[in-house]
């Protein structure tokens, strides 16, 4: 019998009643990603961003997801204890209608990591350093379907073609074909 494939997944839990609002994430991120390593801090460069509320008593970590070609046209709004929050506020994505995840100086996106690194870091740094425990790292096994599903092959095809062209994707497919 085959084994089953299995694949790590890794993921930091919130818990925002825990966060106090100390940004103490975003600084060592920052420092963790500065070239050569934690030789200065910004938290602009950090790939994780507290949005802060002191007179609510509000701080919610978003960290950065997957960079995005284009807003999107779907908005959430978040009403959180009476305070409205921007349509954009808790989106991980960076984004070219704003200013958040990018790199200060050259405007690539930043997106996070999860520390990766050569040792293995026992935890990702922003976890270590919350001292409230608001971040919790957790790792687990998924099983891996290794079935190409059709839609993986319609966005393979795409991206293809959005490098070569479509007459030069269709043409590479039919030698392919004929070599059968
Ligand atoms: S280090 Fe922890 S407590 Fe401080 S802002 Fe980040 S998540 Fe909140
Ligand atoms: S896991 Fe690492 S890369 Fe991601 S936000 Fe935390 S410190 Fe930054």
């Amino acid at each position: 019998m085959n084994a089953v494939k299995t694949k790590k997944i890794k993921t930091i839990k919130i818990d925002v009643d825990k966060c106090n609002g100390c940004r103490a994430c975003e600084v060592i991120c920052s420092a963790m990603h500065a070239e050569p390593r934690y030789s200065s801090n910004n938290p602009a460069r950090s790939r994780v961003r507290v949005i802060r509320d002191p007179l609510a008593d509000i701080y919610i970590p978003v960290y950065a997801g997957e960079y995005t070609a284009a807003e999107c046209t779907g908005r959430d709004r978040y009403v959180i204890d009476g305070k409205v929050y921007d349509e954009c506020a808790f989106c991980r994505a960076s984004c070219p209608s704003r200013g958040f995840f990018k790199e200060p100086d050259s405007g690539l996106p930043l997106k996070c990591d999860m520390c990766e690194s050569d040792p293995t870091l026992k935890e990702p740094m922003c976890v270590q350093w919350c001292l409230t425990d608001a971040l919790t790292y957790e790792e687990r096994e998924e099983p891996v379907d290794d079935a190409i599903e059709p839609e993986d092959v319609d966005v393979g095809l795409e991206a293809l073609a959005n490098k070569y062209g479509w007459q030069q994707v269709v043409d590479s497919m039919s030698r392919l074909a004929k070599k059968d």
